[in-house]
């Protein structure tokens, strides 16, 4: 059976899908089938959704700890957007930004609008799963990391990790990133697994850094600057927490973001190593001699799967079985990319033309 890019067969109202995942791609898909009354069960093994777009709420700090900020290109997406601003969970951010190498630091501007979630990243997702609760057929649930499933005369039936069992449901949509949904494909469908095997994942380090006072003023640099380009081997990108909407009353707070390449080569170092590097790189990058406020908390989580090492060329990949896949790889990296991904993996299953 080849893997294919539009479906053959389309689901009706009466159709029941389970999807695996409930970052924003698994979101978008199950918003799209619930709008058409189709009966969506969407899983995920996290305590909430959001994938790579969450937040850790830590006692004096919400940080985000995967995606910063995004851009939107595709008109489709760009509607989102204004929906998701005019529900008060998106606003522009960063408007003051850095680079900054060895020589020193400049402002940073190639001509993109950026967004972040308000008043943290996965306030967004958050945002599209309390709105599923509006569709009588359409459900969330949570910390059920799905571990297999298989066909049965009735349809697929999911197992969890716990030893429940859901199901049957007449299509499986997987959101997971590619290496995870390939652990779950092989047995049933090998051109998926394959497709997920050509799509490899890079990881990434992401360190966050709580201060008791604000970051001391630098030369020629607005004390107001929001997030930070680093041109080092270690360090990526530097966001301040506290200047994103919705967050101002929250300490000095940072997300430092790591290279891949050098994830790759550290990828597994302890967390603490690895946050104390990542903080070490961005020290580097400041005037000499200039001092760091006292730290209340440094951390750093690991992304296995952060983003594809390269982009795949389908939005989504589907089999006659009643197996589809979506997710931000088959098309790109972005957030922009998982949202379209799911919203077009819906469309073509409903049979609407993509
Ligand atoms: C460090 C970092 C920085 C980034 N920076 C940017 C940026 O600047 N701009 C930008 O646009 N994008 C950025 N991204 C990418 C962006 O976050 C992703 O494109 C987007 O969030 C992917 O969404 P998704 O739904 O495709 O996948 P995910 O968000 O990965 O969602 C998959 C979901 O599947 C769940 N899952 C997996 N396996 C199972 C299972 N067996 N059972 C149940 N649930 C399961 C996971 O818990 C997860 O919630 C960044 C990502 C990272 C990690």
């Amino acid at each position: 059976m080849a893997a294919l890019a539009n479906p053959m067969s389309t689901l009706t109202a009466a159709s029941r899908v389970a999807i695996i995942g409930a970052g924003l791609s698994g979101l978008a898909c199950a918003h799209r089938l619930a709008q058409h009354g189709v009966h969506v069960q969407l899983f995920d093994k996290a305590r909430g959704p959001g994938g790579r777009m969450s937040s850790k709420q830590r006692p004096s700090a919400t940080l985000d700890l995967g995606a910063q900020a995004f851009t939107a290109r595709d008109t489709r997406f760009i509607r989102k957007v204004a929906e998701w601003q005019d529900a008060g969970c998106v606003a522009k951010w960063p408007v003051h930004s850095y680079q900054a190498s060895a020589s020193g630091w400049q402002t940073h501007h190639d001509g993109q609008v950026r967004y972040c979630g308000v008043p943290r990243m996965s306030a967004i997702t958050r945002h599209l799963a309390d709105s599923l609760s509006a569709f009588p057929d359409a459900s969330l649930t949570l910390e059920t990391p799905i571990a297999s499933f298989e066909e049965t005369g009735l349809g697929w039936q999911l197992m969890d990790a716990h030893g429940l069992q859901h199901g049957p449901f007449d299509h499986v949509v997987i959101s997971a990133p590619p290496p995870q949904a390939k652990a779950l494909l092989a047995d049933w469908e090998p051109v998926l697994a394959a497709a997920c095997e050509a799509q490899p994942q890079r990881g990434c380090w992401a360190a966050w850094a709580i201060f008791e006072s604000a970051l001391p003023p630098l030369p020629n640099v607005d004390d107001a600057w929001q997030s930070l380009h680093a041109q080092h081997p270690a360090l990526r990108l530097v966001s301040r927490n506290h200047t994103k909407p919705g967050r101002e009353a929250q300490p000095e707070s940072l997300s430092l973001l790591a290279q891949l390449d050098w994830s790759d080569a550290h990828i597994e170092e302890a967390p603490d190593t690895a946050a104390q590097q990542l903080l070490d790189a961005f020290t580097a990058l400041l005037p000499s001699h200039t001092e760091l406020p006292a730290l209340l908390e440094l951390g750093a989580h690991r992304w296995r799967y952060a983003q594809p090492a390269s982009a795949g060329s389908q939005s989504f990949l589907y089999s006659e079985r009643g197996l589809s896949l979506c997710g931000d790889s088959f098309r790109g990296s972005r957030i922009e990319d998982a949202w379209l991904s799911g919203d077009e993996l819906a469309e073509a299953l409903l049979g609407r033309s993509v």
